[in-house]
């Protein structure tokens, strides 16, 4: 019972179909021809100044358009190659599609950063700087800093310096780095202080449920205290609807993604989408920050 609730949204399974998508297709081999075959596609997701109504940029996630079973979430594939090489043949395709697209946009007049989503195995691999620096070169007019890395605390709280030196060496680069889902592992505060990250992104899941629950708001509140402390950027994601976004905004976080600005959409949609987007008044008359 596949339910598809719009064009670009991907199909719901139930558990039993999760399973047997699993089971099924989701093994190494199926995987392997998916890349060869092109069935892999990415989407784009904006992230605003909910504020200002400047577009800061958008995140590439991956999709797989299967033959059969329609547009694939990545929770549905993604884990069966995580601590398998085809994990790193993919993130490189996932870098390269995105420097094309970046290419793409700017040849009609969209300067847009793009960040990927790096996974552990893939940032684990001891050339991965060089290789990224290798590809940037072979895109020379791409929005300058325009691609940035989105790195999951988990991948990192197992081998902290090693995580940083690479970090150091993309932010040499030119690539900055956020630290994706942020709170949700168990040393948010060592990761803080000891990785050179531009960006936190507020996990979802607090941002989603902290006007019902005082717990997570008081997470959101601790993340953007801790963000100013150490003079990181904040982004919320999870933003499901205007009074969310209210919120943030009185909370001092103006960066934002999610559902009530835009859901995750192919690449020739975001041009038209980034000329259409305005903010709503709820958020456009929240005063401008003051920051010292
Ligand atoms: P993430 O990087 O934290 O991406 C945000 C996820 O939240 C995306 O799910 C996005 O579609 C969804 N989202 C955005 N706004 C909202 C909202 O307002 N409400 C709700 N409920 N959800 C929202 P998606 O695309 O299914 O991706 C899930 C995760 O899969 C990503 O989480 C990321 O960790 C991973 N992923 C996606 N693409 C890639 C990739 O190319 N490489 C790697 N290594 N991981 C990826
Ligand atoms: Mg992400
Ligand atoms: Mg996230
Ligand atoms: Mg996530």
């Amino acid at each position: 019972r596949a339910k598809l609730s719009g064009k670009n949204r991907y199909s719901v399974f139930d558990a039993a179909e999760e399973q047997s998508i699993r089971g099924h297709h989701a093994n190494l081999e199926r995987l392997s021809q998916a890349l060869a075959e092109h069935e892999f596609v990415l989407h784009y997701q904006p992230k605003v100044n909910m504020r200002t109504g400047a577009v800061i940029g958008v995140e590439a996630l991956i999709r797989w358009q299967h033959p059969e079973r329609g547009l694939l979430a990545p929770a549905l594939f993604l884990p069966a190659i995580e601590n398998h090489p085809l994990a790193v043949e993919v993130g490189e395709w996932v870098i390269e599609t995105a420097l094309t697209q970046m290419d793409d946009w700017l040849t009609g007049g969209l300067e847009l950063p793009i960040s990927v989503n790096i996974g552990a195995r893939q940032l684990r691999q001891a050339d991965f700087a060089a290789c990224l620096n290798a590809r940037l070169l072979a895109h020379p007019d791409r929005a300058p800093n325009g691609l940035e890395l989105e790195l999951l605390e988990t991948s990192a709280q197992d081998d902290l310096v090693s995580v940083s030196k690479v970090i150091d060496a993309c932010r040499e680069i030119g690539v900055h780095c956020a630290m994706d889902d942020f709170g949700t592992g168990y040393s948010s505060l060592t990761c803080l202080k000891r990785l050179a990250v531009s960006l936190l992104k507020v996990d979802q899941g607090f941002v989603r449920d902290m006007l019902d629950d005082p717990g997570d708001l008081a997470i959101v509140e601790s993340v953007l205290g801790l963000a100013a402390a150490f003079h990181h950027e904040v982004l919320a994601e999870g933003v499901e609807s205007l009074e969310h976004g209210e919120i943030l905004l009185q909370l001092g976080c103006e960066l934002a993604q999610g559902y009530v600005i835009a859901r995750p959409m192919p690449g020739e949609s975001i041009p038209p989408w980034v000329r259409a987007w305005r903010p709503d008044r709820r958020w456009t008359r929240q005063p401008p920050l003051r920051r010292e």
